[in-house]
């Protein structure tokens, strides 16, 4: 298991039990994790990313591909490795709402993309104070209707819902606006961000490339929103095998034909195009239909029964649109210097001055990186007990 956390001051040597001794720099921690020493908090080195790793096994110093978006001042920071898998990290001198960070080091996430990038990965993700509910996918052929119904419920529901906007390489279409219906971009542009680890997803459809970028996703979340992605199936495959948990939704034509007629009068898309969207709808619905890949199927053939049917799905119900509810705690400012100890799923912030305990409870945690790490509790008490009740 890990070392116990620390901050050093500039330059100092750090030694650890496992024989190690580090220069570390202001502000930097050395957080240990079986064979690894992860020295996080590297500010004025751009190779390294903000994390460099020692690997005691071979005696070498790894820069790795740092994947999500790390947090943007490292003015003091104390760490905590958990479960062997990620690195809690906790910022001096900030408020209770945005001081917790997750470096992923080898959770199944960053597994996978260890695998797939061939070198040492970790992964950033934010950590969020309280819940907010599944992101939703919606999937199903090209002119079914799924764009009906998301801005049917973007309009209904302006501040409980954000749309992911995700990049392809396709034109816009006239009434498109870059950054608002799509990220428009180029293939040799988006291939070199999708090498960089940027996305979450991405899949050739139809000709031209389109992917969710994790950034898109974030900022959906950060906003305290419902993040809704309208993707392929390919890409809803991807999303079901990361950690995203959302809740999948295809949507499927009365008929063939209907479809057709639907594509034809939308007059967004070329004869040629057409056949091409055509063509892979068949496809489309075999698998959106047979994979068992959704929770939800649903037929768009009457719209407004099928927009009914999808709030019902989504708990909607009878609800307006409301503030999003992202935490029931209070925001607090955190100590400018304190120290972690965990106590079972508790991690108690302990600064030397203050009597009061701040408690971070991460009992109901979910998600994590791509993405934000949600389900997290933080208040302040009085209670100094030794059983854990605090
Ligand atoms: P998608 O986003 O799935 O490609 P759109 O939302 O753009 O599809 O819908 C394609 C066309 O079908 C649009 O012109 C839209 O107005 C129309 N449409 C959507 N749902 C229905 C429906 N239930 N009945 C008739 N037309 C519909
Ligand atoms: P369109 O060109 O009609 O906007 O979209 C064509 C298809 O691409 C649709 O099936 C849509 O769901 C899918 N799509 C849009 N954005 C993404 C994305 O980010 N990833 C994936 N995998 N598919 C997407």
């Amino acid at each position: 298991m890990g070392e116990a956390p620390a901050l050093f001051a500039d330059d100092s040597l750090a030694s650890f039990s496992n024989g190690l001794h580090l220069k570390m720099h202001e502000f930097e921690t050395a957080t240990v994790v079986g064979n690894k020493t992860y020295v996080i908090g590297t500010t004025d080195d751009a190779t390294s990313n903000g994390v460099r790793i020692f690997d005691k096994s071979t005696g070498e110093w790894v820069f790795p591909t740092v994947l999500g978006t790390q947090p943007k001042a490292f003015n003091g920071h104390s760490t905590m490795p958990l479960n062997n898998d990620k690195i809690l990290i906790i910022k001096h001198n900030s408020n209770s709402n945005d001081c917790v960070w997750f470096l992923e080091v080898d959770t199944q996430f960053v597994q996978d993309q260890k695998v797939k990038f061939d070198t040492e990965v970790v992964a950033w993700s934010k950590g969020v104070i309280g819940d907010t509910e599944r992101p939703i996918v919606i999937s199903g052929p090209s002119g079914v209707g799924k764009g009906t119904l998301i801005n049917m419920l973007m309009k209904d529901y302006p501040t409980m819902f954000g749309f992911s906007v995700s990049h392809t390489t396709r034109k816009p279409r006239e009434k498109e606006e870059n950054g608002v219906h799509y990220h428009f971009t180029e293939r040799n542009v988006m291939e070199e961000e999708i090498k960089a680890g940027k996305f979450l997803e991405f899949a050739a459809v139809h000709g031209n490339l389109y992917g969710t970028s994790i950034e898109a996703v974030e900022v959906v979340a950060d906003a305290g929103k419902r993040c809704i992605l309208d993707i392929d199936v390919q890409g809803a495959r991807s999303v079901r095998a990361s950690s995203l948990e959302a809740i999948f939704v295809f949507i499927c034509p009365p008929s063939f034909e209907e479809l057709e007629k639907r594509l034809r009068a939308r007059g967004t898309e070329t004869e040629e195009q057409i056949g091409k969207r055509l063509k892979n709808a068949k496809a489309e619905l075999d698998q959106g239909t047979s994979s068992g890949l959704f929770d939800h199927i649903l037929v768009n053939d009457d719209l407004e029964a099928c927009y009914a049917r999808l709030k019902e799905i989504l708990n909607l119900d009878g609800k307006t649109d409301a503030i999003p509810k992202t935490s029931t705690d209070e925001v607090f400012a955190l100590p400018t210097d304190f120290s972690l100890s965990k106590f079972h799923e508790k991690i108690l912030i302990n600064s030397p001055n203050a009597h009061q305990k701040i408690v971070l409870d991460l009992s109901c945690i979910k998600g994590g990186a791509p993405g934000r790490t949600r389900g997290l509790s933080m208040y302040i008490t009085d209670s100094n007990t030794d059983d854990g009740n605090f």
